[in-house]
């Protein structure tokens, strides 16, 4: 409705006009008065307060001075050319520096008058000085100066040097406020206000530019991020909710001969605690009329691959067909081999689907599986492809899920008249709150227990100089009978000089590990698929007793007997990426060891993640401190679930407002599942509003 206001084209705002309603376009994506009525300070400043000169150094983010301007000149020549100028207060001079936009600035800049000068101090020439400053003449900042805190906002060179730095910006949003006053609708229930003792949405959104004081400037960002998160959650759980209510799934009643012969006779292990709590979680669900979608958590070698199968088998019983998806073939192949054997007997058909499956062999396996005489498909994102249809396809499992996305899985739904079961795997540990916002669609079962006998992996950090001393260990542990993985990080395979450097490193440990008494296998994503494989199998069968590889063996993969993990230039690892690879070893009873090399120099982030990694091996504090090293946007993005986009909640932060927005979410749907009443009618219309718009739920209005 009065959306329409603010809908209002930014040049019509007093201030703007063509040419910076261009800019502002074109650099911020401001068009309207709602873009900018929404393009909130980064940060604030206590605009009270005047540095000396002699205090300044460059711990300071921005400082803000009061001096006089002289010396005003143009430095070298054409590209290279920059102006300077020095202020100077009662207790020392500095520096000011421009690379752009000179002629405008030196004709602006009267010397001798006093100015307020604002800026971030940074080190240039040796010196301290403040590059691209704002400059206002003192005698206006005097007039001017109303409130203490003002916000600081992330403009861009090009803007600056255009007269559109940080206190125009204030300019601008001060022009605009007092228009659209008042046309500003509240877009959350007046219960929920006074419940929360909330401030109301017009002067949240007035205080977050110009904060009244400090505790009005708390109160307007927990009201904004609340109402962002609280949607969210609103969102997803209502979704949910109607999803459960709707749609109907296969009920899986029995338990069968499948199931029970395969526990009495083939099962090579009593089930953990933890399998037995997640299957009966599972259980509950396939019995219980509606579709599941399940993520199943379980850190690496918490032994998915067993839950998975065995929830198939319960498929089986109830004459449907399960498959499992994997992200690589080198898994996809991994869980054929597992699975074939584990079911050994049982007379349940098994068949492998990748995309190098050759067309002779395809054919069969996709005729068995539409007449119904196939059981269990195994494959990769091949599975998807619409030549692959199902008889009645009861069960679909993806596993290690992060590298699939939600289209790919919707596309699986439209395999069966019915949805079929869904089961999420993921080794990954997703930060509660991170699972709460993406995957706040599924059912959570986690499974928070190795099996029996294993030993943590002890983790070393070392550097060149103990590359020898490296190299004697391996020779040690492969006289025990031991392998050896050693994994060279390939950031992107098509980069040359990254695959230079696996196969250099491959020639150097064939050197130092010669034939006959050694052997090495290779693999790395420009292989053939067969080749691949070939050389899977050597290292699976013991013929070869070092693996080198890339990031390839990152997933599943699973051989017990390699205890010995080894990661060249671990810096250049994300953190869960480690924690993946080193849960490729410590899966038999012997003492493993993960190696993390680096060269000397290496950056702070990159050393906390090795720190964490010598620290720990709890999965959760790694992907606790994963988040909160690369910060949510990042692990979203690797997530695939780039939909939502968060302006002023912060997930590592804000996790206490996220579990409160939840719980409130969770006990309107309860009272209100159709958000029908008339006090959350505001809720339903911004829902509805929102699924037009797609998605930006901190602004709907
Ligand atoms: P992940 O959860 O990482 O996929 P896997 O399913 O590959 O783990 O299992 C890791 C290893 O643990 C496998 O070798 C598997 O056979 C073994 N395993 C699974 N469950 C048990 C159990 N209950 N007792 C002993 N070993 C088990
Ligand atoms: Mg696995």
């Amino acid at each position: 409705m009065v959306r329409q206001f603010l809908d209002t084209p930014i040049e019509f705002l007093k201030g703007v006009g063509p040419a910076r309603a261009e800019l502002l376009k074109k650099e911020l994506g401001i068009y309207s008065f709602y873009d900018l009525l929404y393009f909130f300070p980064f940060r604030y400043i206590d605009r009270s307060k005047i540095w000396k000169i002699i205090d300044i150094d460059n711990d300071q983010s921005y400082v803000q001075l009061r001096g006089k301007i002289s010396n005003i000149q143009e430095v070298g020549h054409g590209k290279a050319s920059r102006l300077t100028a020095w202020v100077t207060d009662d207790t020392a001079a500095m520096e000011l520096v421009w690379f752009q936009g000179h002629k405008w600035i030196k004709e602006a800049l009267r010397p001798g008058v006093e100015y307020i000068v604002f800026g971030k101090p940074s080190w240039f020439n040796n010196r301290l000085n403040l590059a691209h400053p704002e400059l206002e003449p003192a005698s206006e900042y005097e007039k001017s100066l109303q409130v203490n805190l003002q916000g600081i906002y992330s403009t861009t060179e090009k803007l600056k040097t255009r007269g559109l730095g940080t206190r125009s910006f204030v300019k601008l949003i001060k022009a605009l406020i007092p228009q659209v006053k008042g046309k500003i609708p509240e877009s959350l229930p007046a219960y929920i206000l006074e419940r929360l003792k909330l401030l109301n949405k017009e002067d949240s959104l007035v205080n977050l530019h110009f904060p009244e004081n400090p505790q009005l400037l708390q109160k307007a960002e927990a009201r904004m991020k609340f109402e962002e998160l609280f949607y969210i959650q609103l969102k997803i759980l209502k979704d949910k909710l109607d999803r459960q209510t709707h749609i109907k799934g296969y009920n899986f009643s029995k338990v069968g001969d499948f199931t029970n012969r395969f526990y009495k006779e083939n099962l090579p292990f009593e089930l953990t605690g933890a399998q037995k709590k997640v299957i009966r979680e599972i259980r509950h669900d396939l019995g219980s009329g509606h579709q599941m979608n399940r993520l199943l958590q379980g850190d690496v070698g918490s032994g998915k691959t067993l839950v998975a199968l065995m929830i198939l088998l319960i498929a089986l019983d109830n004459d449907f067909q399960g498959c499992i998806m994997a992200p690589t073939e080198i898994l996809a192949n991994q869980h054929y081999n597992t699975i074939s054997r584990m079911i050994d007997g049982l007379g349940a058909e098994v068949a492998l689907l990748t995309g190098s499956t050759p067309v002779s062999k395809r054919k069969p396996i996709l005729s068995k599986l539409e007449d119904g005489s196939l059981h269990i498909l195994i494959g990769t994102h091949a599975l998807i492809e619409d030549v692959v249809q199902f008889h009645n396809l009861g069960l679909v499992v993806i596993d290690e899920q992060h590298r699939f996305g939600v289209e790919q899985r919707a596309k699986l739904w439209l395999k069966s008249a019915t949805p079929p079961h869904i089961l999420v795997m993921t080794a990954t540990p997703i930060p509660r709150t991170l699972a709460m916002t993406f995957y706040g669609d599924l059912d959570l079962s986690v499974i928070d227990e190795l099996p029996p006998g294993r030993k943590p992996v002890k983790t070393f950090h070392y550097n060149e100089s103990a590359r020898l001393k490296v190299f004697g260990f391996i020779r040690q542990k492969i006289k025990e009978g031991r392998q050896i993985y050693i994994v060279y990080p390939l950031i992107n395979e098509s980069v040359k000089l990254d695959m230079k450097a696996l196969i250099e490193g491959y020639d150097a440990i064939v050197r130092d590990f010669p034939l006959p008494e050694y052997a090495v296998s290779i693999v790395h994503g420009q292989m053939r698929s067969a080749d691949k494989e070939y050389e899977m199998q050597r290292f699976i069968r013991k013929e070869t007793q070092i693996m080198v590889a890339t990031s390839v063996i990152e997933v599943g993969v699973d051989v017990a007997n390699a205890s010995v993990m080894i990661i060249e230039n671990a810096e250049r690892f994300g953190l869960s990426q480690l924690h993946q690879l080193r849960g490729r070893v410590g899966r038999g009873a012997d003492q493993s060891y993960c190696i993390l090399m680096t060269g000397d120099k290496v950056g702070d982030d990159a050393m906390e993640r090795i720190k964490t990694m010598v620290m720990t091996t709890d999965g959760f504090e790694i992907a606790e401190t994963d988040l909160r090293l690369r910060g949510p946007g990042d692990l979203q993005g690797t997530m695939q679930s780039g939909m939502i986009e968060l302006k002023l909640a912060n997930l590592v932060r804000d996790e206490k407002i996220l579990n409160y927005a939840r719980s409130l979410a969770n006990e309107i749907l309860g009272e209100d599942p159709h958000l029908s009443s008339d006090k959350n009618k505001v809720l339903k219309d911004n829902l509805e509003k929102s699924e037009r718009d797609f998605i930006d739920w901190s602004v709907v209005s």
